[in-house]
């Protein structure tokens, strides 16, 4: 039993590594991989190509947290972004779907986590001392938060942390969906949390 049956044919590791991606399993993924092979000129080679060049170069965003592969990301290099407003985000995924609601103007703190007692989560591995040292040029955070033990213990401690700063501290309208997972709402229900979000 040598050759196919070791793997060689590297087609078939692409298939088992495509179908670890969310929404795909074993058929979806031989399927966009037989589509990337009758396109390999068009699609295949370009977006090898992108991927092994963010692969390389993605990072952590020096002010918010966020993905980037610059040194800081393009939101808060942004002039036109409002510099004195903060959303504070679970992940990136949060960050991204209130960008696709395209009803922000203010610029991010992404955690990249919630507190939590359990998993030894402390507030140094969220960045809480990197958005206490935004503070001071902040008009208002807002809290984009889930509505669980892990997500308002977070608020809890992000409160404390910026209490007396002069800085106003709100949380959007609606609990963010368990998981943290903003992406679930739609474009419309972001825009009024946002607009209906309560001062604490
Ligand atoms: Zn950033």
């Amino acid at each position: 039993l040598t050759g196919r049956g070791q793997g060689q044919d590297r087609i078939e590791t692409l298939i088992a590594l495509m179908a670890r991606l969310p929404g795909l399993g074993p058929r979806s993924a031989r399927r966009a991989v037989l589509h990337l092979l009758r396109k390999r000129a068009l699609v295949m080679a370009p977006l090898a190509q992108v991927m092994a060049q963010v692969a390389a170069e993605a990072r952590d965003c020096t002010v918010c947290g966020t993905i980037t592969t610059g040194e800081i990301c393009d939101i808060c290099a942004d002039p036109r972004r409002d510099a004195g407003l903060v959303c504070v985000v679970q992940d990136v995924g949060d960050l991204w779907a209130m960008e696709r609601a395209g009803v922000y103007r203010g610029r991010y703190h992404v955690l990249g986590g919630l507190l939590s007692a359990l998993d030894a989560v402390g507030p140094e591995d969220i960045g809480v001392p990197r958005l206490v040292a935004r503070a001071a040029g902040l008009r208002e955070v807002i809290l984009a938060l889930p509505a669980t033990v892990e997500g308002q213990t977070t608020a809890h401690v992000l409160q404390e942390a910026l209490a007396g700063q002069g800085v106003t501290l709100s949380a959007l309208a609606q609990g963010v969906p368990m998981g943290g997972e903003l992406d679930y709402l739609d474009d419309g229900t972001i825009g009024a949390a946002l607009s209906a979000r309560r001062i604490l």
